[in-house]
């Protein structure tokens, strides 16, 4: 099938061309018929498989008729986090470069004034994270009565931040007879109340799981002891081809830590996590975009949906708790067609995660021997990592000061780390809580320390 078929407009077609796209992905084929049809929809697809043009294509060519009016959008499109609402904003720019519309983007962490300015104007598309949505429609500031379509993205992902009461309370006041789309990449039962109570007649569509058939990715464990994870981490950067690498860690202070840990290493490294303000956030992201850094140290924040090209390697420096976020994480490497590695550290604590995480995928993932390996390079003369010999004595420095501080921070008797729970009851958030995914942060004592490297 071409996207010819689809019935979209020429200047649409112009754009996708432009884009690079020839063939409509699976969900697009199913999608974008449905949506010009104006039906309601539930589709259960994840990021990475052109979702956002399923329905940014179709709604482009809605919108293309009609009156803006002030303080009225005519669609809103909710989405969880700050970065993929971005990142549908970026999209309909793409797509909708031929056509005169106009969106604005209502999100937590950055000033409003330009947004409520906008919408004062009159917009075509609010795209939307529900905190800031709600608290400017509490304020009066936006009215909800002229919006005929409503699409609410990663739904899944909007009940384990706690945001369903918020989005029932959006649905309700738009129009009753609107046009509904909603994208989950699984149904759990208070999603498909949600569905049953906000959609009318819904198409149902279902497009598989990306990330666990990606063949493009290859996975590997790295057995480790929590003590040994930063070296075995260095050396797999330094001898593993590592073009750009996103690293994620299960908590913030760790995402901090290991930023600032690499950076001393000398590595070109960045940082991004949910306690940073939005301005740091998009900084951050840029810079590795643009290749300035080409290592950026991430909490699950990152995981879903973003969409970065050429990134070589993911390392999960904690295998994840939740084994949906493995899939998520990992599939930030081997886009569009591209190769990527994705490396796994498990750390003895980490058997009962890890073991989720292949039950969800169905494999055994491959165990990677990073002693032997290094045994092996270590005999080489000709190793393309060979250090000088005053980067050498740098690298032995850091370590040295690295090791000491652990040691500063090494409790007299270590207690075991506890696992914070996940997935507690959602509740409604605050603003500022906003895109908190990530379970508590750990101030407890750093089990164990830095000891003498296995390598
Ligand atoms: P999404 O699932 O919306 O996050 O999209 C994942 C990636 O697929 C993005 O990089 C899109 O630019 C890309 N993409 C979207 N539609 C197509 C298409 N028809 N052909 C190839 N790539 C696409």
């Amino acid at each position: 099938m071409k996207f010819a078929d689809l019935g979209l407009s020429d200047e649409l077609l112009e754009a996708v061309e432009s884009a690079g796209y020839s063939e409509p992905t699976p969900i697009q084929a199913q999608a974008i018929p449905q949506v010009q049809m104006m039906k309601d929809l539930i589709a259960i697809a994840q990021t990475g498989t052109g979702k956002t043009a399923s329905f940014v294509l179709p709604m482009i060519d809605i919108l293309a008729h009609g009156r803006r009016r002030a303080l009225m959008p005519r669609s809103l499109i909710l989405e969880p986090t700050r970065e993929l609402a971005q990142q549908v904003a970026e999209n309909f720019e793409k797509y909708g470069v031929n056509h005169d519309l106009r969106m604005a983007l209502l999100i937590g962490g950055v000033q409003m004034g330009d947004q409520v300015k906008a919408l004062n104007e009159g917009v075509d598309v609010l795209i939307a994270t529900p905190g800031r949505l709600m608290d400017l429609f509490e304020r009066g500031k936006i009215l909800l009565t002229g919006c005929d379509l409503l699409v609410i993205d990663e739904a899944d992902r909007m009940l384990d931040m706690g945001f369903i009461p918020d989005i029932e309370f959006i649905c309700e006041k738009l129009p009753a007879n609107r046009q509904t789309l909603l994208f989950s990449a699984t149904m759990p039962p208070p999603i498909k109340k949600l569905a049953d109570r906000f959609l009318t007649n819904p198409k149902y569509i279902e497009v598989a799981r990306p990330a666990t058939a990606n063949t493009n990715i290859a996975q590997h464990k790295v057995h480790v002891q929590s003590r040994n994870k930063r070296e075995v981490l260095r050396h797999i950067l330094q001898t593993d081809d590592v073009t750009s690498a996103l690293i994620f860690a299960n908590r913030k202070t760790t995402v901090r830590e290991l930023n600032k840990s690499l950076q001393r290493h000398g590595f070109k490294t960045g940082e991004i996590h949910g306690d940073m303000d939005q301005a740091s956030r998009i900084k951050e992201l840029d810079q590795f975009k643009k290749g300035e850094i080409n290592i950026l140290v991430a909490s699950d924040v990152a995981a879903r949906g973003l969409d970065i090209k050429g990134v070589s390697h993911v390392f999960n420096f904690d295998t994840p708790w939740h084994p949906d976020d493995y899939v998520h994480r990992i599939g930030r490497t081997g886009r569009a067609g591209a190769k990527g590695r994705a490396f796994t550290f498990v750390a003895p604590e980490d058997a009962e995660a890890i073991a989720n995480v292949e039950k969800l995928t169905k494999m055994d993932i491959p165990v990677f021997e990073v002693g032997q390996a290094a045994a092996k390079q270590d005999k080489k003369p000709e190793r393309t990592t060979e250090r000088s010999p005053r980067e050498s004595r740098r690298e032995k420095k850091v370590e040295a000061e690295e090791r000491e501080q652990r040691r500063e921070k090494r409790p007299a008797s270590p207690k075991p780390e506890k696992k914070p729970a996940r997935r507690a009851e959602p509740r409604a958030k605050t603003v500022q809580e906003e895109d908190e995914d990530e379970p508590g942060e750990w101030n407890g004592p750093v089990p164990g320390f830095l000891g003498q490297s296995a390598l």
